[in-house]
């Protein structure tokens, strides 16, 4: 049963497609043919989603001209009292859809909001102790190529090497031993609840923030279909554009007392103006999620991650921590004979997207998918077992048969159009 809340509309509801085409045909064929890549093969990329025709069209909108440096009621520029209704709506929905006392919703992207955090609660040079990138951290979490790492004094925590599961004694002693000034508790790849209680005793055993990167289970989160961090952490970051299927973008959330001191972090210090066509299409995207078939949806992800990475262990793969809480699933292909960066290219080929990822050990890669995307097309847990098929398949099969997996998925991708119309 189709549980996306899009409504049947044509490319064309969304976007003067037409004037496009005359006016710059070269961009024209790259808009409509990556939405003929994205339409032909499965989006199985963890952090992707399809948004709605409603999201597109406010991204589209003529809010795109309009600059607003500031907040609402109190800008730089004039001409912003139809845009201030739109982020006070945007932030109104946030803060009702997560029961949070504050939501800024300029940030430009997760990383953005990661910045601003960092920017509001840190000095340079402070002690940050977040998940260690080859565990999951994300490049925010200290990755020396990233302001992160350059900035702060990260320490990494890791997983235990059995279950691939936080190892939170490990955590607490890092912490008593760092004495860090936040701890952050996110992940690009972790496919399970982290505990957020464990977590907030352990900051407050030290005297740490708790900084909560919900960038990927947002989504999730707002259906009801994982646990929330809002009670918790000091502040929650987040995009709004995974599986919450809104506009690329960022968010934060936290308590009134830190309100301002967001804000500020936010614009003037590491933003400009704000992007407010992408701010009315994150109040859209937050108005669709509060809905029940958003709710509905949340839990078919969940319900559908869980029944692919039973069928794709059945298949071979090792399926880290044994399964997902999640949309996500993070895999290792080595049992098939391959590693994550030799699977990923064949699967590419056959028409299914996905990303590698670090495994806990050794130095090869695995590979990171999810359901988001998939569910939204309409997908159910039927036809799990179809698609984890077609990864051994697209693992196995050269030449004709290749050719065979790749039309066996483009007829599944057919039949589940993400902008039917
Ligand atoms: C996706 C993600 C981000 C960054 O989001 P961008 O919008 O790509 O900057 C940050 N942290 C985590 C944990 C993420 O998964």
């Amino acid at each position: 049963m189709p549980v996306s809340t899009a409504p049947p509309a044509a490319p064309t509801a969304y976007a003067d497609f037409d004037a496009l085409r005359r006016h710059d045909p070269e961009i024209a064929e790259v808009v409509l043919g990556e939405l003929g890549r994205q339409s032909d093969s499965l989006q199985l990329i963890a952090a992707e989603n399809f948004t709605s025709p409603a999201v597109l069209a406010a991204l589209g909108s003529p809010l795109a001209n309009k600059y607003a440096e500031g907040y609402p009621g109190a800008r730089h520029h004039g001409g912003c009292e139809l845009v201030d209704a739109a982020e006070r709506m945007a932030v109104e929905r946030a803060t009702t859809l997560f029961g949070a006392e504050h939501a800024n919703v300029q940030s430009h992207s997760g990383s953005s909001a990661v910045l601003a955090a960092y920017a509001a609660l840190l000095k340079p040079g402070d002690t940050v102790l977040a998940m260690g990138l080859p565990y999951g951290g994300h490049l925010t979490h200290g990755s020396p190529a990233n302001f992160s790492g350059r900035w702060f004094d990260f320490v990494g925590y890791g997983v235990e090497a059995e279950s691939g599961l936080i190892d939170y004694d490990q955590v607490h002693t890092l912490a008593r031993q760092h004495r860090p000034k936040a701890i952050v508790c996110g992940s690009i790849s972790y496919p399970r609840h982290p505990d957020y209680a464990v977590f907030r005793e352990i900051a407050d055993d030290v005297g740490a923030y708790l900084i909560v990167d919900a960038a990927h289970p947002m989504g999730l989160i707002a259906g009801g279909a994982a646990p929330s961090p809002v009670p918790y952490a000091d502040v929650v970051c987040a995009t709004t554009h995974k599986v919450l299927r809104g506009p690329r973008g960022g968010m934060i959330l936290c308590g009134s007392e830190l309100a301002e001191r967001i804000d500020r972090a936010v614009f003037p210090f590491t933003q400009g103006g704000a992007q407010m066509h992408t701010i009315a299409a994150k109040a859209v995207a937050f108005g669709e999620a509060a809905a029940p078939a958003f709710a509905a949806y949340a839990h078919q992800v969940v319900a559908n991650a869980r029944v692919l990475a039973d069928e794709l262990e059945a298949e071979g793969f090792a399926v880290l921590t044994g399964g997902t809480d999640t949309h996500l699933i993070s895999a290792d292909p080595a049992p098939l004979g391959v590693d994550g960066k030799a699977a990923r290219g064949r699967l590419a080929a056959a028409g299914l997207v996905l990303d590698t990822c670090a495994l806990p050990y050794g130095d090869s890669r695995g590979i990171r998918l999810g359901t988001a995307a998939i569910t939204t097309q309409g997908m159910g847990e039927a036809e799990m077992p179809r698609v984890a098929a077609l990864f051994t398949a697209a693992m196995r099969e050269e030449g004709e048969g290749a050719r065979k997996v790749r039309a066996e998925v483009r007829a599944l991708a057919g039949r589940f159009p993400p902008y039917p119309g």
